[in-house]
């Protein structure tokens, strides 16, 4: 080969491998340029992911992310309680749930929407308790965070317990919510006496409103005190809590009972607490009737404090119980006439009842 052939030859094998060294150089850029082929993402919200096929990391998220869900716990308020149910509202939607452990109704709580279970009951900021009536060491909630207790008390049939009514006003005081005493069947009065019994409160200075749920008497004055408020009716069944509801908005259509003839013991007409709305944004629980009303975590000092009348009286012994000790002001005056005799008997069967030496 002569040195120009070498030459030449040299030249074509340069070209040539500048020529793969380009081509292969634009085949990189073609396949870099290409897109993706998809990759098969993990999707914790897809529920045909086939665990089977996945890495076991993607199945372990997988699971704890279903998990977190069940377990996604909303805000909600119980507005009734039933036997083993509660119903609750959540966004203006009612739900009904099952319940675990004590719950009151006005209770705002956490609840499982996919396991429809109360899972917490929030710190309550009024609770109104008394004693369960087969275990006085037991407390039972009536119902949470009001801002008004109404006590429905009826003049006659069954007849005005003011002994019911004490119990109610401490009970009340203790509870952290304001009190109201709502006297019904006004229209049963046949004296001025028949008020007799009630002086005390009002001179107390215990809101008082009198009323009647069949002529409509004082319903205007009701109305306007609870207007706004979550507020609870209390009392004796058959004293016309249902009936005052009724009174007061007549499209609730609450279903009212009758009081039983003959030992004018008023029947119970209503089994679970249920909750009202009325037009002037007043929301009413109204709860079954309670004939026996044991006094829950009520102190001396308590009962002291309710019976305020007896603060003016000047008595011997500092400490006076105002019970069997000599020079007490305090019976002197019920002697007098100065403090209502039936308020007086009253205090002593309370302290009796909360197991008060002398009482
Ligand atoms: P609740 O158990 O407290 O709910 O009592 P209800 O509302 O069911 O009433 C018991 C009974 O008392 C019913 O027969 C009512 O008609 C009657 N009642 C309710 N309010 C009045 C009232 O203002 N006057 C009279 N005379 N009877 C009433
Ligand atoms: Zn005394």
């Amino acid at each position: 080969m002569s040195r120009e052939e070498r030459k030449l030859r040299k030249h074509f094998e340069e070209r040539g491998k500048r020529e793969m060294r380009k081509a292969n150089k634009h085949m990189s850029q073609v396949r870099a340029g290409e897109p993706k082929p998809p990759r098969e993402r993990f999707d914790s919200r897809r529920i045909d992911v086939d665990e089977d096929h996945l890495p076991e990391r993607m199945v372990v998220q997988k699971r704890k992310e279903s998990a977190r869900a069940e377990t996604a716990l909303r805000e909600a308020w119980a507005v009734e309680i039933g036997p083993g149910f509660c119903d609750v509202l959540s966004a203006g939607e009612r739900i009904r749930c099952r319940t675990t452990g004590e719950i009151a109704i006005g209770d705002k709580v956490l609840f499982s929407p996919e396991r429809r279970r109360v899972e917490e009951v929030l710190p309550r900021r009024t609770v109104l308790s008394r004693t369960d009536p087969h275990n006085t060491r037991v407390e039972r909630v009536i119902a949470a965070n009001v801002d008004l207790v109404v006590n429905v008390v009826s003049l006659k049939s069954p007849p005005l317990r003011p002994g019911l009514i004490d119990r109610y006003l401490i009970a009340i005081g203790k509870s952290g919510a304001e009190p109201l005493l709502c006297i019904n069947k006004m229209d049963l009065m046949t004296s001025e006496e028949d008020r007799e019994p009630l002086r005390p409160y009002r001179a107390l200075g215990f809101p008082v409103i009198a009323c009647s749920a069949a002529t409509g008497d004082g319903i205007e004055l009701l109305k306007a005190a609870l207007a706004g408020k979550l507020c609870v009716f209390a009392g004796h069944s058959g004293v016309g809590k249902s009936s005052l509801l009724n009174a007061l908005d007549p499209t609730l259509q609450v279903k009212e009972g009758s009081v039983s003839s003959g030992n004018d013991k008023g029947r119970h007409t209503t089994t679970s607490s249920a909750l009202y709305h009325l037009p002037n944004g007043a929301v009413v629980i109204d709860t079954p009737g309670i004939r026996e009303f044991g006094l829950w975590d009520v102190s001396v000092a308590d009962v002291r404090r309710y019976y305020a009348e007896f603060e003016a009286c000047r008595c011997a012994f500092s400490d006076c119980m105002h019970t069997h000790e000599p020079g007490c002001g305090v019976k002197a005056a019920v002697e007098f006439g100065a403090i209502s005799e039936a308020r007086y008997q009253g205090y002593l069967r309370i302290l009796a009842s909360l197991g008060t030496p002398g009482g």
